[in-house]
This record gives C-alpha cells, sequence and structure tokens, in this order.
C-alpha cells in the first residue's frame, strides 16, 4: 500500500486540468486564418496545390471537411492561408465547415457546434459512444483511443467508448466508407436504439478525404445516417474531438 502510495505521489496527477483551455504547440496545424491581402500571386496556384481539393475561390475558403492539414497551402500562399494551432474544429453541420477570409476563431468557436436542451438532458451526465471504423487508416482510430487515456481522461465526463452498439448512445464514425465496410457500419447504426447520435471524424469520414474519388468506397449508405457532428482533421487531436462533443452536449 505504501508501495503504491508512493508511486502515485512520484507520478503525480496527470490529466490534463482544464481540457477547455488546454493549448497545443505553435507548430500544431488547428483552425486556418485566411488573409486575402497578404498575397499577390494567382490564388489558382494556392487552390490547384490542394491534394484533396479543399480551396475554393471568390472568395477564398478552406473546406475543413476535406482538408487534411497538410500546410502546403500556407507555404504557397506565403502565410495568407495560415494555420493556428487553435483546436476548435467541429460544426453541427457540414456548410460550417468552410472558412473563409474574416471568418474569426472567436466567434467560430462558439457558434459551430450547437447544442440543443433535450441532447443535453439525455446525454449530459453519460455518452456512450460506438466506434465504428468504416475503412480508416488508424490515424482517427487511435486518435479517438487517445482520448480515453490518463492525459484526457474523456471518461471524467461521462464520455465512453462501448463495445457493442447494443449499448451505445451514438456512433463515432471514421474511415471513407469502403464498399465492404458500408453494410457494416448501417448494421450498427441500425443496431442502436432511438434516441441517437452520429458523429463523423476525420476528413474521410466527413467528405471521403484523400479517397474521395476512390471507386472502392460507398458513402450512399450516408443518405441513410443523419449526422449530428461533423469533427475535421486527419486525424484530429483528442482536444478537438472532446471539445466538440462537450460543446454538442451543452457542457461548459
Ligand atoms: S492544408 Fe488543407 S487546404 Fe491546405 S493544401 Fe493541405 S489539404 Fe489543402
Ligand atoms: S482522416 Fe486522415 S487520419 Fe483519419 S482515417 Fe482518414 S487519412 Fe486516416
Amino acid at each position: 500500500m505504501l508501495d503504491l502510495i508512493k508511486l502515485i505521489k512520484h507520478h503525480g496527477y496527470q490529466a490534463i486540468n482544464d481540457i477547455r483551455k488546454a493549448k497545443l504547440m505553435d507548430t500544431h496545424r488547428g483552425f486556418p486564418v485566411i488573409d486575402e491581402a497578404k498575397y499577390s500571386g494567382n490564388w489558382q496556384d494556392v487552390a490547384d496545390c490542394c491534394p484533396v481539393k479543399a480551396i475554393s475561390l471568390n472568395p477564398v475558403a478552406v473546406d475543413l471537411g476535406k482538408c487534411i492539414f497538410c500546410g502546403e497551402c500556407e507555404k504557397i500562399s506565403n502565410g495568407a492561408i495560415e494555420f493556428t494551432n487553435e483546436v476548435k474544429l467541429a460544426s453541427s453541420n457540414r456548410e460550417g465547415l468552410i472558412i473563409s477570409s474574416g471568418n474569426n476563431y472567436d466567434i467560430y468557436s462558439k457558434e459551430a457546434v450547437k447544442s440543443k436542451k433535450e441532447i443535453h438532458k439525455l446525454f449530459g451526465r453519460s455518452l456512450k459512444l460506438r466506434q465504428v471504423s468504416a475503412a480508416g487508416c488508424n490515424g482517427c482510430e487511435m486518435e479517438l483511443g487517445a482520448c480515453g487515456n490518463v492525459n484526457f481522461d474523456m471518461g471524467r465526463f461521462g464520455i465512453d467508448f462501448t463495445a457493442s452498439p447494443r449499448h451505445a448512445d451514438g456512433i463515432v464514425f471514421t474511415g471513407p466508407v469502403s464498399k465492404n465496410m458500408a453494410p457494416a457500419l448501417l448494421d450498427a447504426y441500425k443496431s442502436i436504439a432511438a434516441p441517437k447520435i452520429v458523429i463523423a471524424v476525420g476528413a474521410c469520414a466527413i467528405s471521403g478525404g484523400l479517397f474521395a474519388e476512390s471507386g472502392q468506397i460507398n458513402r450512399s449508405v450516408l443518405d441513410e445516417i443523419k449526422i449530428d457532428l461533423y469533427v475535421s482533421g486527419c486525424p484530429p487531436h483528442p482536444l478537438t474531438f472532446i471539445n466538440a462533443v462537450l460543446d454538442f452536449l451543452g457542457i461548459k
């Protein structure tokens, strides 16, 4: 017992105290800020450098539902598109992920994820989620696994992953949805009792990401699945996922 107490004292308290205020290193690529005036070259060249066609023009905008945060556009535009280390990159609707010039992080981080009273009432104290990797590369899946580790400790908010959709209140899916995984995703979704929530995590899940044009994916199953929360990234950082879910649940 004494050894155990010594060990705990030695390790100290390892969980991040305030998940809401935790900051990442400056080098982390998070919310993009766009200042068109900063770049005098041809913006079409910037759009063309994007491997996932996430940049649209007039006005310049980055679609966080497609972006894989490679940083190429930041280099080509000489910083006119600049990735900050801000972690809130989620939205309750697909359009909310399109960030154009003039978008302000302070406003975005407060307004993009909408919480509803009934969701707060039902799941605010306990939310069990089933994770389905619909052909993800394991990057998103690893970060979701990290959400429950001793540092991020998502379980302290009553949010956990379960081993069966029958025990879950909602589904978190990753990956571009391959032909093989499409029926499994739909089965898992249908196995969860209503009311249920659906969270799409990562560029692949939201738009197909790098695999959007592959003949091996089948995203038509998503016509039957209503997505409640979109969490961007490739992969999203645990702080991005946890903050998104807390905002969605209306937990301050
Ligand atoms: S950082 Fe995103 S928007 Fe920029 S080039 Fe890479 S994928 Fe495209
Ligand atoms: S979004 Fe990126 S990290 Fe996530 S499954 Fe796709 S390629 Fe992997």
